[in-house]
């Protein structure tokens, strides 16, 4: 398709296949951007923030990636899946909570419409609420470019502030997964933002636990944003949590120790840099509390 009505791009397709969408790419030699929703590109490129570029490939109509499937040990969400996609599926629910309730908050419901879990993660903000509810669940993504396809743990694609290691201009985020949560294990998430909405959040976290059957924590992730360049894995906090028990004292301990590992940001607009910490210590031990109580419920996937 020719754009007539802006110069932002000249072409706009609609790859049917991974293949196709990959061979545009490179057709293109870097002039091409990858799209999904479009409701972070289409917004730079309006108000200046991104190059115009020739053309524009949009992920979203793959055939067979526009849908959430359980596969042997893993829930897997093609790159077209919206996040009120996310948000409804009774998989993701169950088996991803912290994934559908990062999903939930994002925007509005325009943009939960048409925005992608893919776009949320190849974008790489720091406090991408998508992004923090799939790295607590231990997420990974798939890339594909001229030289195949690769699967890597979400946390190893983010290079800085809106930079990631994926190559938008040349390869495609295709899918991402997680394991689902098994008996005894419960996820959480929690953001704390300004009371009107549609801006970034002054601190999203996210949580997974697995308990033992004398409750001692025996796996934990903790991921949050924004406390520093990239969506961040809080892993001295996850470390102090092994072994303990699952009790209010573990989960006031691990806050304080993910307080002295983060650096939370001061900003004139939305926080200051004592409430951020403040909100930290507040939401971290509850959100673990919730995680807790969810992998202990009947059948461990209570909501
Ligand atoms: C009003 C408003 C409110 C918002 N509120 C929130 C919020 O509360 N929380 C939040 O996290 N975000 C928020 N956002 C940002 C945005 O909606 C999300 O980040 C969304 O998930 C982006 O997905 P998308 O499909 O629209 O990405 P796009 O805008 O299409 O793309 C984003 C980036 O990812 C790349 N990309 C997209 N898909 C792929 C792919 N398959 N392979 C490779 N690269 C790809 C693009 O090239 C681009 O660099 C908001 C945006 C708006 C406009």
């Amino acid at each position: 398709m020719t754009n007539t009505s802006t110069n932002s791009w000249n072409h706009y397709y609609t790859p049917k296949t991974v293949t196709e969408a990959v061979e545009l790419l490179r057709r293109y030699d870097g002039r091409a951007r990858v799209i999904g929703g479009g409701t972070d590109l289409a917004v730079e490129i309006r108000r200046g923030l991104h190059r115009p570029v020739e053309a524009m490939v949009d992920a979203t109509r793959i055939a067979g990636l526009d849908k959430i499937s359980r596969e042997t040990d893993y829930i897997v969400i093609g790159c077209g899946v919206t996040h009120s996609q996310i948000v409804r599926s009774e998989l993701i629910i169950r088996y991803g909570t912290c994934l559908s309730e990062s999903c939930s908050v994002i925007g509005g419901p325009q943009v939960r419409n048409v925005g992608t879990l893919a776009g949320n993660v190849a974008h790489a903000l720091p406090a991408g609420d998508g992004t923090i509810g799939l790295l607590a669940l231990g997420g990974e993504i798939e890339v594909a470019g001229t030289d195949g396809t690769r699967w890597l743990p979400v946390e190893n694609s983010f290079r800085g502030p809106g930079k990631s290691f994926i190559d938008r201009n040349r390869e495609v985020l295709t899918r991402l997964r997680f394991r689902p949560t098994a008996e005894r294990e419960g996820s959480a998430h929690h953001r704390v933002m300004r009371p009107q909405g549609l801006c970034l959040p002054i601190i999203s976290l996210a949580v997974r636990l697995r308990l033992g059957d004398d409750n001692t924590i025996s796996h934990a992730r903790i991921s949050m944003g924004p406390v520093g360049p990239v969506p961040y894995l809080v892993e001295a906090a996850m470390d102090a949590l092994l072994g303990k028990p699952a009790s209010e004292d573990a989960f006031v301990n691990a806050a304080e120790i993910a307080l002295q590992s983060v650096s939370l940001r001061a900003s004139k607009y939305r926080a200051s840099h004592e409430y951020r910490e403040e909100m930290l210590r507040t939401y971290l031990p509850r959100t673990l509390q919730r995680a807790a109580q969810r992998a202990t419920a009947a059948g461990g996937h209570d909501s």
